[in-house]
Formats: C-alpha cells, structure tokens, sequence
C-alpha cells in the first residue's frame, strides 16, 4: 500500500512505499507519529465496537452507585445524572453530560461498526463523504472516561460521610470505556478514505519540502494532496493553511479568559445541610479536599480545573504571537512548539473533570432537608470555557510554526547532500 501524504503538523511532503504491520511512520521533519497499520484492524474494531455497545446499554438499565447515610439510601442509574442536573435549572449541564458519555459514544460506536462492514460501500458517495467527516468531527467529543475519573474522584469526597457501593452499571461502564478505547485506536482513517476513493493519482514531486512549495494543499478533512481548490476526494475546500487561524484562535482565548473569571468567582455547587446553604467554589473544593488530607484527589483536581485551563490559555497565546512576530525561529523551537501544540490539544477537554464530579455528587446527594447538593452558576461558565478553549486548541494551525523560515528545509537539503 503507497500512501502519499503531507504531515498535518509541519506540511512535510511525505510518501511511504510500504508499511507493513506493527510498523510505525513518523515525519523526518518534526518526528510526529504519521501513520500506524494495525493487523486486521476492521475486524477487531467490528468486534470491540459490539462489545463496547452491549456495555453501555447494560450499563444504563442497573443500579450505578448507591449512597446510604442515617438509615436513607438513594440509588442512580447512569442517565440519573442528567435527568437531576435538568430539573436543577441546568439544561445545559444535564444535555452535556448525557451527550458525551452516553448518547455520543453509542452513537460512534454503532457507526464504527457499520462503516467496517461495508456501508461505505453501499451509501451513495456524497453520503460517504458527509458520513465520514462526521464521525472524525464528532470524536473528540467523547468524554465517558473523564466522567469515570469523575465518579471515582466524588466517591472520595463523600466516602467520609456516607456509605457508598457501586452497583453492577458501574462495572460495565468501565468496560464499555476500555471497549470504547480499544476499538477507537484500531480505526485506520487512511483505509477508511480510500474506500471511498482511492487516490492513485496523488503527485509525485517529493523529496525534502513541504506541500506549500509544491503548490499542494492538505484537505483538512480526508488529508488527501490536492492542487485543486475543491477536494477531489471529499469536495470540502481545501487552504495551504486554516484561514485567519490566528484571528480566530486569538477570539476563542479572550472569550475562554472571560468565562474564567466567572467559572472560579460563582460557587460550582451548593450544599445544604438542613436547609443550610454552604456554597463553594473550584478553589474552595479544593481546599477543603486539602484540609481532609485527600492530597492526591486535590492535586489532581487542582492541575486539571486551575492549571491546565491557564495553561493552555497560555501557551495558545504564546503560540500566535510566535506565529504573529517578525522574528525567525529555530528548528529545535518549531520542534518544541509543536510538541507543546500536541500536548494542549490532547488534554485540553480533561478540564472538564471538576464539572462531572458536580453532576455526580448532584445526582447522588440528594436527602432532602437531611443533606443535599445542587449545582452551581460557575459550573455552567466553567464548561463553556473549556468548550471555548477546546475550539481554540482546534483552530490553530500547527503548520504556521514551519512557516516562520525554512530552516528546516535547508536542514535536511544539506543533510542530503
Ligand atoms: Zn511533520
Ligand atoms: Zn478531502
């Protein structure tokens, strides 16, 4: 199989003869791992998909956790969360939580099963094409193995003042995920656009450049090379680079800042201990995990609500304005850009974690004038804002760091000379 393609990180023209099982292909410019062929992948993702499937649906009709204190005991089911978030005043909340760890992954998951059984193949093309580009589009959304993390992290908060057991649901929910992970892994984006159309006639201009000298353009969606304005594959317009990446990057961060400030100052859940209203905040949680001496659960919840939110907020700022100056970088700091790149999109959406464990304390804690929990303003501007930075995250592209000179080009000219 000869796949022709440019890097998606640094728009090195790459082309692989062959590639056998278990190997790997990584760019020879940024080093990124490109392309992996797992051995009869359709069949394993057919197979882990149906399993993942059988899972999830089990795991919606038991019990998922109980909560007893004082004699009182109150059972959830999986979908439990949302439904008690929605009569709460926060449809959004409620929609959200019921979307990414339910509806969203059964969804993929019957979808993976049916296009690696042919269904490519017998849709109508356009259909294929809008198919395809929906399921890459719809993956990153995923969220059932944050709310697990969730799960376990509010057990440790009120493992202290109530009887918790985890019913037969909360077993298979963890199966489903590991299915769900499992499986996702085996898809091979590559093979699953060549169904629809096999590219045999990509260009051959290759050697040591990028797709931009070549006058070839990446199709953002199908990753097919193309010279034409319109992608020959999948008819989505095709750009040597996002446009206005930068601009629009830069109008995801300061809203995502503005949401911020809200998301911390308004408590994220209330409390009431006999009526009593005891409000707190991501930092007072925090805090008060700290003072219980839960210092592994406060770290964690410290690193993913306050640090990694700034942090990408950060190093997206710091990113355009590498791209925005006048100045040339270095080889070595496109390399560390990019691998900084990488890492701020693939933890991004682990922010969500404090909004979960809300949900589930929401939906478990719920004794009436005894003890009760409720969510709270910030909760909603804290999900917005990780959904605002996630968009950034996606906005930005990494290949405007390559374009700041082209050392790297020269590099490897003189590498092969
Ligand atoms: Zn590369
Ligand atoms: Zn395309």
């Amino acid at each position: 199989m000869q796949i022709h393609l440019a890097c998606e990180h640094c728009d090195h023209l790459i082309y692989i003869d062959e590639i056998t099982p278990s190997q790997v292909a990584s760019c020879p410019n940024c080093h990124c791992k490109l392309y992996v062929v797992k051995e009869s992948s359709e069949q394993k993702v057919v197979a882990l998909s149906l399993s993942a499937i059988v899972m999830l649906l089990s795991a919606l009709f038991y019990p998922f956790i109980s909560f007893s204190e004082q004699g009182i005991t109150q059972t959830i089911t999986l979908l439990d969360a949302g439904k008690i978030l929605f009569k709460y005043n926060s449809p959004f909340l409620g929609l959200l939580i019921d979307i990414s760890i339910v509806f969203l992954p059964l969804t993929l998951l019957v979808l993976f099963v049916l296009i690696h059984i042919g269904l490519l193949k017998i849709l109508p093309k356009n259909y294929a094409i809008k198919l395809l580009k929906l399921i890459f589009k719809l993956k990153p959304w995923v969220m059932s193995e944050i709310f697990l993390i969730g799960i376990l992290i509010s057990m440790v908060k009120i493992m202290s003042i109530a009887d918790i057991s985890f019913g037969l649901s909360f077993y298979a929910f963890s199966a489903f995920i590991i299915f769900y992970l499992v499986s996702e892994s085996h898809i091979d984006k590559n093979k699953l656009w060549e169904q629809i159309y096999n590219s045999d006639e990509a260009p051959l201009i290759f050697g040591p450049s990028r797709a931009i000298d070549n006058n070839l353009r990446a199709c953002h969606a199908c990753h097919l090379l193309t010279p034409q304005l319109l992608c020959t594959r999948c008819n989505t317009k095709t750009f040597f680079r996002r446009p206005s990446s930068i601009q629009k990057v830069t109008a995801l961060l300061i809203t995502s800042l503005m949401l911020y400030l809200p998301a911390n100052f308004y408590p994220i859940m209330h409390t009431w201990v006999l009526n009593q209203d005891e409000p707190s905040t991501i930092l007072g949680g925090i805090m008060t995990l700290w003072k219980m001496g839960s210092y592994p659960i406060a770290i964690i919840i410290f690193i993913a609500s306050i640090i990694i939110p700034l942090a990408k907020i950060f190093v997206l700022s710091l990113l355009c304005y590498v791209v925005s100056a006048k100045k040339d970088i270095d080889y070595i700091a496109q390399h560390q850009y990019t691998k900084i790149y990488q890492l701020t999109e693939f933890i991004g959406k682990w922010s969500m974690l404090d909004v979960f464990v809300v949900a589930v304390l929401v939906a478990l804690v719920q004794l009436g004038a005894l003890m009760s929990i409720t969510p709270g303003k910030g909760a909603i501007f804290f999900a917005a804002m990780v959904f605002t930075s996630m968009f950034a995250a996606h906005a930005f592209d990494p290949r405007l760091l390559w374009d700041k000179s082209n050392t790297s080009l020269k590099n490897n000219q003189r590498d092969n000379a």
